[in-house]
C-alpha cells in the first residue's frame, strides 16, 4: 500500500524510515516543512506541500502529531485530497471523543479510520517495535495489518473506533504509577547511600523488575534526562485520563499526583525532559533532611 506519514517528530520521523525500509513509504508532510524535506531527500520519497497533496499519493495515510486539536486540524485539511476507499490512521495519544470524531470526518469522503497509538516509546519506534492498540472495522485492520506490521511487535485489535485510545488511557495510567514507584524508590535508595546500579540490578532481577527501571533507572541515577518521552507529553495524556474519570465521578489518585509533579517539572522548565525527571522532585522529598538514621 503506498503510505504517508504526516508529522516527522520523534515517533514519526522512524516510523516513516521503518515504513521506507519495508518499502510502504511513498509520501512525507511536516508542519515544519524543514524537517519534511530532510527526510525527503534522504529517504528518495516525495514531500508533499500540504497534507491534501500527500492524500492524493496515498492509499493509507499515518498521522503522528501532539495533540487533539492537531489531529482534527490535520484531518481538516486532508479532506480536499482524499480519495473514497483511503486509510486514515492516527498514531498520536488522544482522546476517544477526538477518534470517534475524526471518524465521523472522514466518513463522508468514504475514507476509513484507525486510532492506533502506540506504546514503546522512541526506541520501540526506532527498532520497529512498537505495541499498537486498535480501534476500528476488523476488514480494515486486516487491510492494513502487513504494513503495521514493519513499525510493531504487538498489533492488538481492541475494538470499534476509540477502544485504541481507551486502551493507550490505560497504559497512561501504568505508566504513571510506574514513574511514581521506580523514581520514589530510587531517591530512597540514594538517601540510604546504597550503591544505584546493583539496587538497580537486584530489584530490576525480581518481583519489582519492570522496563522502566531497567530503561530509565541507569540514566536518572547519572542525571540524565534526555527524551525519551516527554513530560509535557505525558502530562498531555494524564489530563486526557482525568476528564475519561471525570465522567465517572472519580479522581484516580496516581493521575491527580503525577499532573501535579508533571506541572512543577514543566514550571521549572523540564517539560521537554524525559519522564523519568521525575526523580529530580522525589530527591527533593530527602533532601532537606538532615538526618542520618
Ligand atoms: P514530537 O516529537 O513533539 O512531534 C510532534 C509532531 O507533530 C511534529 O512533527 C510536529 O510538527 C507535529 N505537529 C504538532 N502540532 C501540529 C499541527 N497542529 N499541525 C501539524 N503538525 C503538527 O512528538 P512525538 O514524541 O513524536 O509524539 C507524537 C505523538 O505520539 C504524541 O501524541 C505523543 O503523545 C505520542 N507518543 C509519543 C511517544 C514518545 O515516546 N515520544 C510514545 C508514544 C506515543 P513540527 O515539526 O512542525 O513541530
Amino acid at each position: 500500500m503506498k503510505t504517508g506519514v504526516i508529522g516527522l517528530g520523534a515517533m514519526g520521523a522512524p516510523i516513516a524510515r521503518n515504513l521506507h525500509k519495508a518499502g510502504y513509504l511513498q509520501c512525507v508532510w511536516n508542519r515544519t516543512p524543514d524537517k519534511a524535506q530532510q527526510l525527503g531527500d534522504e529517504l528518495k520519497v516525495s514531500v508533499a506541500h500540504d497534507p491534501a497533496m500527500l492524500a492524493r499519493q496515498c492509499e493509507l495515510i499515518l498521522l503522528s502529531v501532539s495533540a487533539d486539536s492537531d489531529v482534527l486540524d490535520v484531518v481538516q485539511s486532508l479532506l480536499p485530497g482524499l480519495a473514497p476507499g483511503t486509510v486514515v490512521i492516527d498514531t498520536s495519544t488522544v482522546s476517544r471523543e477526538t477518534a470517534r470524531q475524526v471518524a465521523d470526518m472522514l466518513q463522508p469522503a468514504g475514507a476509513a479510520f484507525l486510532d492506533a497509538p502506540v506504546s514503546g516509546g522512541t526506541e520501540g519506534a526506532r527498532q520497529g517495535t512498537l505495541a499498537i492498540m486498535l480501534g476500528g472495522e476488523t476488514a480494515v485492520v486486516e487491510q492494513v495489518t502487513a504494513v503495521l506490521d514493519s513499525i510493531a511487535a504487538s498489533i492488538t485489535h481492541m475494538g470499534p473506533v476509540g477502544s485504541g485510545q481507551a486502551t493507550k488511557a490505560v497504559n497512561q495510567v501504568m505508566a504513571a504509577g510506574i514513574n511514581q514507584a521506580v523514581t520514589e524508590a530510587l531517591a530512597f535508595a540514594t538517601a540510604l547511600e546504597l550503591p544505584l546500579d546493583k539496587v538497580i540490578g537486584v530489584t530490576g532481577s525480581g518481583a519489582a523488575g519492570n522496563w522502566f527501571l531497567d530503561h530509565r533507572g541507569p540514566t536518572m541515577t547519572r542525571n540524565k534526562y534526555d527524551p525519551g518521552f516527554r513530560v509535557a507529553l505525558h502530562h498531555k495524556d494524564l489530563a486526557i485520563c482525568k476528564h475519561m474519570a471525570e465522567q465517572f465521578d472519580v479522581a484516580m489518585p496516581v493521575v491527580e499526583m503525577t499532573l501535579i509533579h508533571y506541572r512543577r517539572l514543566m514550571e521549572a522548565g523540564y517539560g521537554d525532559e524525559d519522564i523519568s525527571a521525575l526523580f529530580r522532585e522525589k530527591l527533593k522529598l530527602f533532601a532537606g533532611n538532615n538526618k542520618r538514621p
